[in-house]
């Protein structure tokens, strides 16, 4: 499978206008002048008739690959195409949790250098993302979770990644809301990773879309991708709803339309689109500091700096491109919630949405070139595309630049399904639903 030819760096692009440092003395100084001097923070770009990489999808992932082809790799004849205004993907929509505590060791190396990447992410960018590390917190309710759990967080340990065994007391002091004794399924003690965190999601996309447009990059809104061509075994451009754009190298970021846009290039992924959904309550005192995933049921939770709960639960299991909550979810969500919380009991939920994920067969993402040259593929990013982003960006743009894939990323290429190299993350199978 050949990724892509390599490209050389050119001279970085200076064409832009800047939107200038932010800092405290900024915002001082544009308090004193009346607001004035504030600008755009990415150019609204009018795309070219070609450029040497064209990126589809202004999500997390697209926008984190073109800043990262600029910054790091000198690359800055990039557009990013999104079909709608930026960021209203998942970018937009997710829980914002950010954590490195997987299972597996290629897996853990990965999203630990994406956390790693986060911790310096807002000096990266002079963007306030609201990077906080308040701890991540799972609770356990058997004697096989707690097998399961401590082999997980000493896999970790052994890496170098920090995760802590926490007893039922420990619990009750990080969470004083959890009804450790409840009826259904008792807290025997829980598994923290005093790294893991929020961010805010959609500072993220601003963040990466403004350093991005700074360097050069294309940024072209309402740009829907409809077509991909080819000549030969070889990708030539994208079709868009502003006409064709030509292009040496294509990269699909797209995270739920994968498959939709692979099959586009004659391409069939290993990926299903299911609807994952969240929702937010009113807002309150604080009254919860660390993310709480609940070990008996799909359920996670997280209090805003606006003070409003964020609760999450599973992907609906039936495929779906439809952006929106539904009741059956909400209350299976909540029913776990009462279980654990039932001090919450009369918190009343704002608003409920839902967005559209890119499920793999194995639970883990794909960076990789495909069949067809000159094409690349950034997805199946199942629950956890959120946190990846940085790494994701970073290590699809290696890819891009080198032709070859990032030592951190290589176990994530598409042969891995058809070698039976899978990188199962939570060893249950080829079932999407389930990872
Ligand atoms: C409710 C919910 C909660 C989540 N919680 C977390 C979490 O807490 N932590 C975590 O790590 N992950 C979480 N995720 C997953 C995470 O949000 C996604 O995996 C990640 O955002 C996907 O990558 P992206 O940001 O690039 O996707 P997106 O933001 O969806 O970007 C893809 C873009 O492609 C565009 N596009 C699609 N088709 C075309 C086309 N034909 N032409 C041009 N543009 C196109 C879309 O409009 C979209 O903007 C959650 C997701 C949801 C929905």
């Amino acid at each position: 499978m050949d990724p892509a030819p390599p490209v050389p760096s050119p001279a970085a692009d200076t064409r832009r206008p800047s939107s200038g440092r932010y800092s405290a003395w900024r915002l001082l100084r544009e308090g004193l002048r009346g607001q004035l001097g504030w600008t755009r923070a990415w150019a609204k770009a009018t795309p070219r008739p070609r450029y040497r990489v064209v990126i589809v999808g202004g999500g997390g992932h697209g926008l984190s690959t073109a800043f990262y082809l600029t910054s790091e790799f000198g690359i800055t004849d990039v557009a990013v195409l999104e079909k709608g205004p930026l960021g209203l993907g998942n970018v937009g929509r997710n829980t914002t949790i950010v954590r490195s505590n997987y299972f597996q060791p290629a897996n853990i190396r990965f999203y630990e250098y994406s956390l790693k990447l986060w911790e310096g992410l807002e000096a990266t960018l002079n963007f306030n993302a609201m990077v906080s590390q308040r701890g991540t917190l799972n609770l356990f309710h058997t004697e096989a979770q707690r097998d399961l759990f401590t082999r997980r967080a000493n896999q970790m340990r052994l890496l170098g990644v920090d995760a802590e065994a926490v007893t039922r007391t420990r619990v009750r002091e990080l969470v004083p809301l959890v009804d450790l004794d409840n009826g259904r399924y008792p807290v025997l003690g829980g598994f923290l990773q005093p790294r893991g965190g929020t961010v805010r999601h959609d500072a993220v996309a601003w963040g990466y879309a403004r350093a991005a447009s700074e360097r050069g990059v294309d940024i072209v809104e309402h740009c829907e991708v409809t077509g991909i061509r080819r000549t030969g075994g070889r990708v030539t451009g994208v079709e868009t709803l502003r006409g064709f754009i030509g292009a040496d190298l294509v990269c699909l970021a797209v995270a739920g339309h994968s498959s939709h846009l692979a099959a586009m290039a004659g391409v069939r992924l290993p990926i299903e689109t299911h609807v994952l959904q969240a929702w937010v309550s009113e807002s309150l005192k604080p009254v919860l500091d660390v993310v709480l995933t609940y070990g008996a049921g799909h359920f996670y939770v997280s209090q805003s700096d606006k003070g409003g709960l964020v609760f999450g639960g599973a992907i609906d299991g039936y495929n779906s491109y439809a952006q929106r909550g539904t009741l059956p979810m909400a209350e299976e969500v909540t029913a776990a919630a009462m279980t654990l919380l039932p001090g919450l009991a009369r918190v009343k939920v704002l608003r409920q949405w839902g967005g559209i994920m890119d499920m793999s067969m194995d639970g883990s993402p794909i960076i990789s070139g495909t069949p067809v040259a000159g094409l690349i593929v950034n997805g199946g990013w199942c629950y956890g595309g959120f946190k990846a982003i940085p790494a994701g960006g970073m290590t699809t743009a290696h890819l891009i630049a080198h032709g070859r894939p990032h030592p951190l990323a290589a176990h994530l290429d598409l042969g891995r399904f058809a070698a039976g190299r899978t990188v199962d993350e939570r060893g249950v199978g080829p079932f999407p639903y389930a990872h």
